[in-house]
C-alpha cells in the first residue's frame, strides 16, 4: 500500500478532519505532480490544473483514490464519501443551472476512471449518465434533436448495461443489429428517433432479463452504481495485466472523475478529437491527431467513420483550431513535456477533456528530449530521465520503410517482439528449415496458430513470426524477444490453416510463398513486401542523448555472449567486456557433440581424457575468436555448468528407438550401442537435475574437464596476446557453496595456467572468481572471497534457489501469484530486492570485508532489467552483464541510477 494511504488511516484514527475524498475541479492546489496526482489520478490532476489555468473545461469533480482503496478493502465506500459526493454534485448542478437527470433541462455527466499512472483503455467509462425515461424527453426538447437524445439514452443503457450490470455486450448488439436489419438501415445513423425508441424498449427488456430488475431510473442511483463499477474495474484482468507489464502497484487504486457532459454529436458545428503536441511515433514537432465532426468519442475509437487529420480542423473551424493550438502549446510549456489531449467541440465551442504526458516510441522519446533541451524547456539532466531504458530497444531493431509505400494493414496483433520483418509465408517450422537450407538468404515469415517448443528450428531461420493466438507471454513472444527477432502475436482476425497452407483474413486468402511485412513495434500485419530500414545503434540523436547520460554512469556494462558474432554485436552496442561466456553452448555444436558424448560415456579417466583431447582444440579456437572480438576488454569464461545428461539423448527417445530396432533389426550392432547409451542416461538420471551434478560439482567430480577448459582458455589467451591483442581472461567457477569448492577448482585453473605459461614462455594476467548463485554462497561470501578474485551474481539460479521456484516451470505458479498480488512482478525478470536483494547485499558486504578490491558483477537475466540495474548501481557493483540486445538499455539504466544519486533525484522506476 502506498504510504499516503497509511497516512489517511492515521489521520482518521487521530480524530482530526475527515478525509477529503472529493475535490471539485480546480479546488485545492493541483500541481499535477506528487500528492495531488496520487489522490486525483493523472486525469483528475490534469483537469484540475486546466481549470485553474482558466482553460475551457466542463466542470466536474474527482473522487480520490483513497475511496477506491476503501472500496477494495471493504466492498463499499464510507458514508462520508457519499456525503461529499452529494455535496459536489449539488454544487455542479448549481453551477450548471441544471439537475442531474432533471426532466426539463437535464444535467448529464460522464463517469471516468483515472489512475496515477495512465492505463489507457484498461478501465471503464460511462457516458450520458443521468438519462432516464423522463430526462430523455427534456434533452430532446432542449436540443431540438430527438434523434440525438434517444441515441444518447440507448448508448447509456448499453454502456451501463455492459459495464455496471455486467450484461454481455452481444446481448445489446443483437438487438441493435436486428433493428438495423428490420429498418434496412446501413449505418447506425440511419436509425431515426422512433427506431431508437424501439431499441431502448428492447434494451430495457435485456436488462430486466439479465438482472431481474429494471434499468435504474433514479439518476443518483445510476451515479453511485457507475462510480462503484469504475472502482471495480481497477481489479479487472485487463487492468491487472497492464499493471504487471508496467510495474504499477496494485494498491494505488483509481480516482473517478464525474464531469458535465458536452456533446460532439449535436450537429455539424460539433465534433470531437484527440491529439498530441508532437508526433508520438517520430518525435517530430508537429501538431498531430485526428477528429470527427458530429461525433462522440466512441465513434472515433470504433473506427466506423474515418477521422480527419487534425490540421484539417483549421479549414473546418479555424477559430477553434487556433484556440486549440494555443491551449495545447500552453499546456506543453506548463508541463514541460509532450501532451496527449482530448477535446470536444459543442456548437462551435471548444472544451478540453484531458491532457497528460503523451506515450511515445523510443525514437520519439529521444528526439523530444533533445528538442526540448534545445528549446530551453528542460535541462540535459532532466532529459536523461525522459527516456525509459527499455525504449532504446527501438534503435537496435530494423523498422519498416513506410515512405511512399502502399500500406494495406491486414490485421493488428500484439507487438510481441519489436522490429520489422519482411518475408514469404511458410506455415510450418519444417517448411521454413527446408526453404532455408535451399536458400540461406530466403526471407521467411513463419505463420502459426501458435508456436510451441517444437517450432524452434523454424523460428530460428525465419525473419519474423506471426501467430493468430497467444499473448505477450506466449511461447512465440518470449522466444522471439530472446532472439531479438520480430514477432506479432495473437492477431485474432487471422485464420491459419496449416493443412491448406493458407491464411484467411477479412475475406482475403494468402498462400505459402506470398509476401508479408510485420511491424513488431505496433503489431501490424501488412500485405506485401515493404522495404526495411536497418537498426541504427549509431543514430546521431541516440549518440547525442547517450553522450549526455553516460558521464553519470559509474558502473560498467558487459554482455553475456558465447560466440564471437554475439561478442561483436555486443561491442557495437557499447559493451565493455563479456560478463558471461557459457562454455557449454560450444559443446552443443554438431561437430562437438559426438566427442562430448564420448567423454560422458567413458568409463574411466583415461578414455575421458582421450575424448577431452579432441574437444581441446575446438574450445581453444572458440576462445581465440572471442578474445579477438573483445580486443582488450575483459572476458569472463565460465567452466562447464549444466548436468551432463543434457548432452545425451532423452531416455524416452532411446527406448522408442531400441524397441523399433528390436523388431526390425534385432541383430544390428547399433542395438548394443544404444543399450550402453541408455545405461549411461539412466545412471546420470537425477530427480532434480537443477540441484544435482552440475556447476563446480562437475569439475570436482571430473577434474579433467576443468583442466581441459583452463588449458583451452590460457593457450588461446597466450596466442591472441602474441598477436598484439590485449587479453584479460576471468575464469569463473559456477555454483559454489563454500570456500573449499572454490579452492579446489581455483587450484586446477592456476596450476594449468602456470603449465601453459611455462610451455609457451609467455604470461598473461588473469583472474579466478566465482558465481554467487546459491544462498549459502552469499552467506559465506567472506570465506569464498579468500580464493575468489571476483563475484558475479547468477541471479537466475539465486532466484530459483532463494524462492525454491523452478526457473523452468515458474510460469505455472506465477499466474496465480501475480493474480493474487502475492508477487508484484516476475522475480526472474525483475530482481526481488526484499529477498534475493538481501542475500546480494550480504554477499557484497562480506566479500568486500575479506577482499576490499573484489570485482563485483551480475550476469543473470536481471543484468538487463532497468530496476535491477538500478539496484546493482546502488550497491556499487563494478558492472552488470546482459544479453547484447539489452546492453544499451543497461547503459542508460546505469546512467540514470548514477544521475539520480548524483543529482539527488528519483528515477521513479518503481511504481
Ligand atoms: C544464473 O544462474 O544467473 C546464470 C547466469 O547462469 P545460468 O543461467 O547459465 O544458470
Ligand atoms: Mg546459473
Amino acid at each position: 500500500m502506498s504510504t499516503h494511504a497509511v497516512d489517511v488511516e492515521h489521520e482518521k484514527s487521530a480524530g482530526s478532519q475527515p478525509v477529503k475524498y472529493v475535490y471539485f475541479f480546480g479546488e485545492g492546489h493541483a500541481d499535477g505532480h506528487g500528492k495531488m496526482k496520487d489522490e486525483l489520478g493523472g486525469k483528475g490532476a490534469g483537469l484540475a490544473e486546466m481549470t485553474n489555468a482558466g482553460l475551457p473545461v466542463p466542470p466536474g469533480f474527482t473522487i480520490q483514490t483513497e475511496a477506491c482503496r476503501e472500496y477494495m478493502r471493504k466492498g463499499d465506500v464510507s458514508a462520508e464519501v457519499n456525503r461529499q459526493m452529494d455535496e459536489a454534485l449539488a454544487h455542479l448542478e448549481q453551477l450548471q443551472g441544471q439537475q442531474l437527470g432533471g426532466a426539463d433541462n437535464p444535467l448529464l455527466v460522464s463517469v471516468r476512471s483515472g489512475a496515477k499512472f495512465s492505463m489507457p483503455g484498461m478501465m471503464d467509462t460511462i457516458l450520458n449518465l443521468g438519462l432516464n425515461d423522463e430526462s430523455v424527453k427534456g434533452l430532446a426538447q432542449r436540443t431540438n434533436n430527438p434523434r440525438f437524445a434517444y441515441d444518447s439514452y440507448r448508448r447509456l443503457i448499453q454502456m451501463f448495461g455492459s459495464v455496471v450490470l455486467e450484461i454481455p455486450k452481444h446481448a445489446f448488439e443483437e438487438v441493435f443489429d436486428g433493428k438495423k436489419k428490420q429498418k434496412k438501415a446501413k449505418l447506425d445513423t440511419d436509425l431515426d428517433a422512433r427506431a431508437l425508441q424501439e431499441v431502448i424498449a428492447e434494451y430495457k427488456k435485456v436488462v430486466k432479463q439479465h438482472t431481474k430488475r429494471d434499468f435504474p431510473q433514479d439518476p443518483h442511483e445510476q451515479l453511485v452504481m457507475a462510480r462503484d463499477a469504475v472502482f471495480r474495474s481497477w481489479g479487472n484482468d485487463r487492468a491487472k495485466h497492464y499493471r504487471r507489464m508496467n510495474n504499477i502497484d496494485d494498491m494505488l487504486g483509481t480516482a473517478v472523475n464525474v464531469q458535465a457532459m458536452v456533446f460532439g454529436n449535436l450537429g455539424e458545428t460539433s465534433g470531437t478529437g484527440v491529439g498530441f503536441t508532437r508526433n508520438p511515433a517520430t518525435g517530430v514537432k508537429e501538431f498531430y491527431g485526428e477528429f470527427l465532426m458530429n461525433a462522440q468519442g466512441e465513434d472515433v475509437v470504433a473506427g466506423i467513420r474515418t477521422p480527419m487529420p487534425i490540421t484539417e480542423l483549421d479549414r473546418v473551424q479555424p477559430e477553434v483550431y487556433n484556440q486549440l493550438r494555443e491551449i495545447t502549446t500552453r499546456l506543453e510549456q506548463h508541463y514541460r513535456d509532450m501532451q496527449d489531449f482530448e477535446f470536444t467541440i459543442q456548437d462551435g465551442r471548444l472544451y478540453m477533456l484531458q491532457t497528460r504526458n503523451g506515450k511515445r516510441t523510443g525514437r520519439a522519446a529521444v528526439r523530444v528530449a533533445i528538442q526540448m533541451v534545445d528549446e530551453g524547456l528542460i535541462t540535459k539532466e532532466e532529459a536523461i530521465f525522459r527516456v525509459e531504458p527499455n525504449q532504446l530497444y527501438d534503435f537496435l531493431v530494423p523498422r519498416l520503410d513506410e515512405k511512399n509505400a502502399d500500406i494495406e494493414v491486414l490485421a493488428t496483433g500484439l507487438p510481441a517482439s519489436p522490429g520489422a520483418a519482411v518475408g514469404q509465408i511458410v506455415f510450418t517450422a519444417d517448411e521454413a528449415v527446408e526453404k532455408f537450407q535451399k536458400d540461406p538468404k530466403a526471407k521467411l515469415i513463419l505463420v502459426r496458430g501458435e508456436t510451441t517448443p517444437e517450432d524452434i528450428h523454424g523460428m530460428e531461420v525465419a525473419a519474423g513470426i506471426l501467430t493468430s493466438r497467444g499473448g505477450m507471454t506466449s511461447h512465440a513472444a518470449v522466444v522471439t524477444r530472446g532472439m531479438g527477432k520480430c514477432c506479432v502475436a495473437g492477431a485474432g482476425d487471422i485464420e491459419v490453416s496449416e493443412k491448406n497452407r493458407e491464411m484467411r483474413v477479412h475475406g482475403k486468402v494468402l498462400k505459402a510463398g506470398d509476401w508479408l511485412s510485420l511491424d513488431g513495434t505496433t503489431g501490424r500485419v501488412i500485405n506485401g513486401k515493404l522495404n526495411t530500414i536497418p537498426a541504427s545503434p549509431d543514430d546521431p540523436e541516440l549518440v547525442k542523448f547517450m553522450a549526455w547520460a553516460e558521464p553519470f554512469r559509474r558502473m560498467g556494462v558487459r554482455a553475456n555472449a558465447d560466440i564471437p558474432r554475439d561478442a561483436l554485436q555486443a561491442r557495437a552496442f557499447g559493451a565493455e567486456g563479456i560478463g558471461l561466456c557459457r562454455t557449454e553452448h560450444m559443446f552443443f555444436a554438431e561437430d562437438r557433440l559426438p566427442h562430448m558424448r564420448a567423454m560422458i560415456l567413458a568409463n574411466n579417466e583415461k578414455d575421458r581424457r582421450t575424448a577431452l583431447k579432441k574437444l581441446l582444440p575446438m574450445q581453444r579456437q572458440d576462445f581465440i575468436g572471442v578474445f579477438r572480438a573483445m580486443d582488450g576488454y575483459p572476458v569472463t569464461i565460465r567452466t562447464l555448468d549444466p548436468p551432463l545428461h543434457e548432452f545425451l539423448p532423452r531416455r524416452e527417445d532411446l527406448l522408442v528407438e531400441i524397441a523399433k530396432l528390436e523388431i526390425t533389426k534385432p541383430k544390428s550392432p547399433k542395438l548394443k550401442e544404444l543399450h550402453t547409451l541408455l545405461n549411461r542416461v539412466e545412471q546420470l538420471h537425477e530427480v532434480n537435475p537443477m540441484l544435482g551434478l552440475r556447476g563446480c560439482r562437475l569439475g570436482i567430480t571430473y577434474p579433467e574437464i576443468t583442466e581441459m577448459q583452463a588449458r583451452a582458455i590460457f593457450e588461446a589467451a597466450v596466442k591472441v596476446a602474441k598477436e598484439g591483442v590485449k587479453v584479460k581472461p576471468e575464469v569463473m567457477i559456477p555454483l559454489t557453496t563454500g570456500l573449499k569448492e572454490m579452492a579446489n577448482q581455483a587450484a586446477i585453473v592456476r596450476r594449468v595456467a602456470e603449465e601453459v605459461f611455462n610451455e609457451k614462455e609467455s604470461k598473461i594476467e588473469y583472474l579466478v572468481g566465482t558465481m554467487i548463485e546459491l544462498p549459502r554462497a552469499a552467506l559465506v561470501a567472506d570465506e569464498i572471497a579468500k580464493e575468489a578474485e571476483f563475484f558475479s551474481f547468477g541471479t537466475n539460479d539465486l532466484t530459483q534457489t532463494t524462492f525454491g521456484f523452478s526457473r523452468d516451470d515458474v510460469g505455472k505458479i506465477l499466474t496465480a501469484y501475480l493474480a493474487n498480488g502475492i508477487l508484484k512482478q516476475d522475480p526472474f525478470a525483475t530482481l526481488d530486492r526484499d529477498g534475493v536483494g538481501q542475500l546480494i547485499k550480504i554477499a557484497v558486504q562480506k566479500g568486500r570485508e575479506t577482499r576490499p578490491t573484489i570485482k563485483i558483477g551480475i550476469c543473470g537475466e536481471h543484468g538487463g532489467d532497468p530496476s535491477s540495474v538500478e539496484f546493482c548501481a546502488q550497491n556499487n557493483f563494478n558492472y552488470v552483464s546482459c544479453s547484447p540486445f539489452r546492453v544499451l538499455t543497461a547503459r542508460l539504466a546505469a546512467a540514470q541510477a548514477g544521475a539520480s544519486a548524483e543529482l539527488n533525484v528519483e528515477a521513479g522506476r518503481t511504481k
